[in-house]
């Protein structure tokens, strides 16, 4: 199998690890937790995040890497969820204006690009403005 279809499960239901020794919640998900080790090893829990995070920092993308073409510009941005669990992605329908530090946004899974013609298509999340009806 490939790398792609093994990371569906996480990607698709936004679950991550908690770590049950400090509590630390990653996404994607980690066998161990890079604080405690062996306190860890073979206790991470599945944790299921909520789609709720806020923008960190951003840009806006004038200039797209190949296959983005269409949407420039966008805006990407690292955005902070729960637990502070940090997410680098597009922020999709808006204008870069309506984006800002703090802007509060919401996931959600969106077709990302296709390799080629024939090639898988990815799919992943992108971030919405939260008071955006959907
Ligand atoms: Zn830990």
């Amino acid at each position: 199998m490939s790398r792609f279809w093994r990371e569906i499960p996480s990607r698709y239901n936004l679950v991550g690890t908690k770590c049950p020794n400090c509590g630390r919640i990653f996404f994607p998900t980690r066998d161990m937790c890079p604080d405690c080790h062996r306190a860890s090893i073979g206790r991470m829990e599945p944790y299921q995040l909520n789609e709720h995070g806020t923008v960190v920092t951003y840009t806006v993308i004038h200039v797209a890497q190949l296959g983005f073409e269409m949407m420039v510009p966008y805006v990407m941005a690292i955005v902070e969820m729960e637990g502070g669990v940090r997410m680098t992605s597009q922020i999709v329908d808006c204008e870069p204006s309506e984006v800002a530090i703090g802007t509060k946004v919401k996931a959600v899974f969106r077709r990302i690009g296709a390799e080629g013609h024939e090639g898988p298509i990815h799919y992943g999340y992108k971030f919405v403005l939260e008071d955006q009806a959907y």
